[in-house]
């Protein structure tokens, strides 16, 4: 199990990365109409999750990385298993990389914040 205070824990949760315990969205992935929303503070420390204006465009780097990996992992998942055509590995990774968007964008988010933003315990127990 991944603990609190570890910045693993902050971006696979989707918590607030200084307290870790606030949540980084309002809503579901799968929830179309409101995914990538985010309240604009942390409900427990007050955190701003907007560091500046746009800062999520950052986040398609890591967005980048992140479909590179999957890619990869479809590529060869599907080579060890069944070593199908090339139009099938296209397909494949296509509606993976789409079914799969919401928690990539999400994701990427994330990690992105947990750059800049670290874990100060002190927020652990207090509310703001
Ligand atoms: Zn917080």
């Amino acid at each position: 199990m991944i603990g609190k205070g570890t910045r693993l824990y902050s971006m696979i949760l989707h918590k607030c990365p200084r307290c870790h315990e606030g949540d980084l969205f309002t809503s579901g992935a799968y929830n179309m109409k409101r995914f990538t929303e985010m309240p604009e503070k942390c409900s427990h420390c007050g955190q701003r999750f907007m560091l500046e204006p746009y800062f999520y465009s950052g986040a398609m780097y890591v967005s980048y990385a992140l479909q590179v990996a999957l890619f990869t992992t479809v590529y060869v998942a599907l080579r060890v298993l069944f070593n199908p055509p090339m139009e099938t590995y296209m397909i494949t990774t296509m509606v993976v990389a789409l079914l799969i968007f919401p928690i990539t964008m999400r994701l990427s988010r994330s990690i992105y914040i947990n750059f800049f933003v670290s874990y100060d315990k002190r927020f652990r127990q207090k509310q703001v």
